[in-house]
């Protein structure tokens, strides 16, 4: 039976390292596909539009959202981010598992539509180490990073909402693990009814 991919929904706050784990993922394993976000930000140095965003204006993303061409969006610190509706359906239907590395507004839309993906937090081991590899990327103004940990802050709040919690402490460390929850989370219940179905006809048989 084919197996089929499932959405994984990947937020935490800025600075947590999604971003190099997420690359990490894709390298490292065969069966992931990252969805590339359309953002109205200003690109960061070494950033390339279609690779980490597709970078646009405010009135080509409104566009988009008028044509109901994203799965989700939201305003993250006075901008647009949101996940094109195309990749993604067409990466799931190939049985790839699909990545968002979205913020929480748009991670508990996405479990509004998908109720089977899987939502992922990732946490730095401590505040104190946020703080430090924020500053450490040196791509943000002071002021940028005081508003990312205000914002940090507001989304400890919903923290529950996540399935699991993964701690990037060590990168390889992390990077095994995040993947161990994820190859785990492919067989519950809820994410195998036609596995299950099939199996429930062929025993039906037996009691014929
Ligand atoms: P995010 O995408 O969550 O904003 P990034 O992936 O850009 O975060 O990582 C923020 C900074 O922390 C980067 O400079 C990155 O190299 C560094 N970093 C990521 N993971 C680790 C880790 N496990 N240990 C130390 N530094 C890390
Ligand atoms: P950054 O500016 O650091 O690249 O991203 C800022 C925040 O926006 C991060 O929390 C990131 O996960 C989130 N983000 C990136 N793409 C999307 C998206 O398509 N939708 C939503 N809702 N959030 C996104």
């Amino acid at each position: 039976m084919k197996r089929k991919g499932i959405l994984i929904v990947v937020s935490g706050f800025s600075g947590a390292g999604k971003g190099t784990l997420m690359k990490r993922l894709v390298s490292d394993y065969e069966n992931y596909a990252l969805s590339v976000s359309m953002t109205t930000r200003n690109p960061r140095p070494g950033e390339v539009s279609g690779r980490e965003y597709f970078f646009v204006s405010r009135e080509e993303f409104e566009k988009q959202i008028a044509e109901n061409g994203l799965v989700e969006y939201a305003s993250y610190c006075d901008n647009y981010y949101g996940t094109p509706k195309a990749y993604v359906e067409e990466q799931l239907e190939k049985g790839k598992d699909v990545i968002l590395e979205i913020e929480i507004q748009g991670a508990l839309k996405v479990k509004k539509q998908f109720p089977e993906a899987l939502l992922l937090f990732v946490m730095p081991p401590n505040a104190q180490e946020l703080r430090r590899r924020l500053e450490g990327r040196g791509t943000e103004t002071k002021e940028v990073i005081d508003k990312r940990l205000k914002r940090a802050a507001e989304e400890a709040e919903g923290i529950e909402e996540y399935d699991y919690i993964v701690i990037n402490d060590d990168l390889e460390e992390c990077v095994r693990h995040m993947h161990s929850v994820i190859m785990a989370a492919h067989d519950t219940p809820d994410r195998c009814g036609d596995l299950i179905e099939k199996m429930r006809k062929e025993l039906e048989a037996f009691a014929k």
